[in-house]
């Protein structure tokens, strides 16, 4: 009998430790790859509609002012996984030679404590395997949009038939399907799409073609008192490829591109892309006419590419839906960086320019997340990891460089203190695309980038005057006391976020 109050204690310990457990949501990331707010329609896009993107947004908030830390592929994966800044998590570029260190503290591990199952499928790209998951099936590397090679754990690489985000897609629900139901889940789907060279799925091809895209106001940008962009490798005009980029006239044998293609897609991607080399031969002597076609088969390929994947996100929502997990489940949207479509004539990302340092982010979370919510603040890709623990009513480690988002939703958002700058570090350099590397301050008003290595350059921009950032303001005297006020706040910044190589940068400009 003396037992009693003992057992009745463990019985409410226990009470109290399944509530908890229920009331942790799942949470899902829908990670693409290089896609462009300015492709979306929750944005203002008028370049295509994006239904199921704006739907996440529509029942839940949109991020207006959404960066990256460093625009590129592999490093924002590390970053979203880490929640540090890619010179403390190692991963700082592509090069397949830089493998991400994974045995380092990850979201995935952490989330563990609280014994969520955790899965990631779909495009990875950070070289070493992934750990600290339940379950992962990646596509090796870059991936393959048709008939795409998948990673399957322990370390098995299988053929599998099909369209890629389809299949990430399928995989993703197979997965959820099958789950222990006892306790939340993680899922980050890393899509393939919209990244080069922007395959469309057979029922897409062509779904654009009606469509005109007047090209951007600084498309013919002459990049005036900007050495790094004077020297970049990446335009429309002269860097896309003919065969692969713009698929004239494809090389059906080439080896992970059209060479994937089965016997009816092969034939479908034939008879689209017949018509288009007719195109090209009708302009290809016109060099004016001939960057303007460029221009819009880029688009038309892109977002055909995109339809697809809007439309399996649409997928995701319905499962969630039909299984009644919509409810208790963090939907977010997000790209790993953001894109060029054809500003400042260019494809691709890397620049720490508006295009390409912002990227999408749209949050679902009926429990906590008033529908039609509108977040103005500056967040960045450094803040999933913390947001990821909070929501999981887990302690956020001190050494994450992030903040949580948590306390901007809500009915009233609790923040009082949020940042008001951010930092940013790019480093890859010279190839693929010949970005200078530079880190550099972002403030409401104000951009100040330092270039160094081959193209050595500060650039100021006032980016609420100049938001397509063709006007240099760095060698301006009167903005010379604006200048020193950044330089010391990006200085404070790279201090608080021990980026010892840039410091030493500044440094050595100093002495
Ligand atoms: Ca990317």
């Amino acid at each position: 009998m003396k037992k009693k109050p003992v057992f009745l204690g463990l019985l409410c310990l226990l009470a109290v430790a399944v509530q908890a457990q229920q009331n942790r949501p799942n949470i899902l990331i829908i990670l693409s790859d290089d896609h462009a707010q300015q492709t979306i329609s929750a944005y203002g896009s008028k370049l295509a509609q994006t239904p199921n993107i704006d739907r996440i947004a529509k029942e839940g908030a949109i991020f207006n002012n959404s960066f990256v830390t460093n625009s590129i592929c592999a490093p924002s994966r590390a970053v979203l996984l880490t929640g540090k800044y890619s010179h403390l998590n190692g991963l700082k570029d592509n090069s397949a030679q830089r493998r991400f260190d994974g045995s380092q503290q990850q979201v995935q591990k952490l989330l563990a404590a609280a014994h969520y199952q955790s899965a990631w499928i779909g495009k990875w790209h950070l070289q070493s395997l992934p750990q600290g998951f339940d379950f992962w099936k990646i596509l090796p590397d870059q991936g393959n949009y048709f008939q795409p090679d998948f990673i399957n754990m322990p370390n098995d690489t299988v053929r599998y038939k099909g369209y890629v985000t389809n299949l990430i897609s399928d995989y993703s629900i197979n997965w959820l399907n099958k789950r222990d139901v006892s306790s939340p889940f993680f899922l980050v789907i890393g899509e393939k799409a919209t990244h080069r060279n922007w395959m469309p799925d057979i029922q897409d091809l062509g779904a654009y073609d009606d469509q005109d895209f007047p090209l951007p106001a600084n498309f013919y940008d002459a990049y005036t008192n900007r050495k790094a962009a004077a020297n970049q490798d990446m335009t429309i005009d002269k860097t896309m490829v003919l065969k692969s980029d713009l698929k004239v006239r494809p090389d059906f044998q080439e080896k992970g591109l059209f060479g994937r293609l089965n016997a009816e897609e092969k034939q479908a991607y034939q008879q689209y892309y017949e018509k288009i080399a007719k195109e090209y031969d009708a302009v290809k002597n016109d060099s004016v006419k001939l960057v303007k076609w460029k221009y819009e088969r880029y688009l038309k390929d892109y977002l055909a590419t995109a339809k697809s994947l809007d439309r399996n996100i649409g997928r995701i929502l319905k499962y969630l839906d039909s299984t009644g997990l919509a409810k208790n489940t963090v939907v977010i949207y997000t790209s790993d960086q953001g894109f060029y479509m054809g500003e400042h004539g260019w494809f691709d990302k890397r620049f720490m320019y508006e295009e390409s340092l912002r990227t999408p982010f749209v949050m679902r979370y009926p429990g906590m997340i008033k529908p039609g919510t509108v977040v103005n603040k500056m967040i960045v890709n450094l803040d999933i990891a913390p947001s990821v623990l909070e929501l999981a009513k887990l302690p956020v480690p001190a050494d994450l460089q992030g903040s949580s988002l948590v306390p901007l939703l809500g009915k009233a958002p609790l923040v009082k203190a949020w940042r008001r700058s951010l930092y940013y570090h790019y480093y890859e350099y010279p190839e693929p695309h010949r970005v200078a590397p530079h880190f550099g301050i972002r403030t409401e008003q104000y951009k100040l980038i330092r270039f160094y290595g081959p193209h050595d350059d500060w650039e100021l921009f006032d980016i609420k005057k100049d938001p397509h950032e063709m006007v240099n303001l760095s060698k301006q005297k009167e903005y010379k006391p604006q200048i020193d006020k950044l330089t010391k706040e990006l200085r404070g910044l790279i201090e608080k976020y021990k980026d010892t190589e840039a410091l030493q940068i500044l440094d050595h400009e100093k002495n």
